[in-house]
Formats: C-alpha cells, sequence, structure tokens
C-alpha cells in the first residue's frame, strides 16, 4: 500500500495492543490491529472488521450490570446513528438531559434503562447475531467483561472476531484511521 500523502510505499507492523481511543470509550484495547508507516513516518491504522468489531462492543457495554458511564451512552448513541437532539426527542426527554447524561455522566437509572431498551430495538439483528455468536465469541468475550467494574477493560482481538454467515461472502469490512 503507498501512502496517500506521500505516495511513498508503506511498512506495514502488528501492534500488540492498540489503545481504541477513536471508539470514545477509554476501556477498549484491541490485538491484532495493523500499522502502516511510510519513510516520511506518516501514519495510517488499520482495524480490520469494524462493523463487527462496533457491534462486540456495544454489545458488551449493553448488557453490563452497572450503570452507562458517560463515554458508553455517547458511544451506544453514536451507534444507533442518532444526534443529540434526535435521542432527546426519542426518549421524550430535553437535549439537556442527554447533555448532562454525555457530558457530566448524571445517568440515573430510568435514562440507562431507556437508552438501553431503546438501543436493543433499533439494533435488533444486530443484538441477535451477537447472541448468536457468542458461543464462538466466548475467548473474546471472556477478557472483556468484569463484572461490578464501573468501566470494565475490554482487549478484542479483532482477528479473531468470527463472520456471520450472511456475511461471510462479502468484503471484511476494514477501516484506516489516518493519525
Ligand atoms: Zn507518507
Amino acid at each position: 500500500m503507498t501512502c496517500h500523502r506521500c505516495k511513498t510505499e508503506m511498512k506495514a507492523e502488528k501492534i500488540p495492543v492498540y489503545h481504541y481511543k477513536e471508539s470514545g470509550l477509554d476501556n477498549v484495547r484491541l490485538e491484532g490491529v495493523t500499522l502502516l508507516k511510510c519513510e516520511r513516518g506518516h501514519k495510517l491504522i488499520h482495524i480490520p472488521h469494524i462493523e463487527m468489531l462496533h457491534d462486540a462492543i456495544a454489545y458488551n457495554t449493553l448488557k453490563k450490570p452497572p450503570l452507562l458511564t458517560a463515554q458508553e451512552f455517547r458511544f451506544l448513541r453514536k451507534w444507533i446513528g442518532l444526534t443529540m437532539n434526535e435521542l432527546a426527542h426519542e426518549l421524550a426527554v430535553s437535549r439537556g438531559t442527554i447533555h448532562r447524561c454525555e457530558k457530566k455522566g448524571e445517568i440515573t437509572r430510568p435514562y440507562d434503562h431507556l437508552l438501553r431498551m431503546l438501543v436493543a430495538k433499533k439494533k435488533e439483528s444486530s443484538c441477535q447475531r451477537q447472541m448468536y455468536l457468542e458461543i464462538a465469541m466466548h475467548e473474546v468475550f471472556e477478557k472483556m467483561v468484569k463484572r461490578h467494574l464501573k468501566s470494565a477493560k475490554m482487549t478484542i482481538d479483532v482477528e479473531k472476531l468470527p463472520q456471520h454467515p450472511s456475511q461471510a461472502s462479502r468484503q471484511p469490512q476494514s477501516q484506516y484511521a489516518g493519525l
């Protein structure tokens, strides 16, 4: 692959553990991520199966026992593709309420549950797919969920994310994030 900025060849290098800050969550670490670097030091991160990865993060966030943190609330809102205004409308609350949840972490039990139910409804097929995959994912998930921690550390090996049968024939989804 050539660098999109200086057109020189890029070298690939595996990163043992990548802190996936782009997710907006502090607690997600990825294994199996590739760093591409050109001679002039431009960097690109390659994360395979990005859609499945976000599904896995969201699903684990949905089923964690403690209340959602501000970061998790925001991640789930974005995962279902809603703006803060749209979410406020869906939940019949003010935009200020959503703002307080996401910026100040003032998430009470009712708002936590409302969002989780809305997400489960809007992403029913993704959640079902994740449940279906859970047996195959057992090893991956085992590392991810530690109960009773407010925000459990997740380490996900992106190369081990299984493909759903309906996706097996498609090209693997990837994302390049410029650094
Ligand atoms: Zn370059």
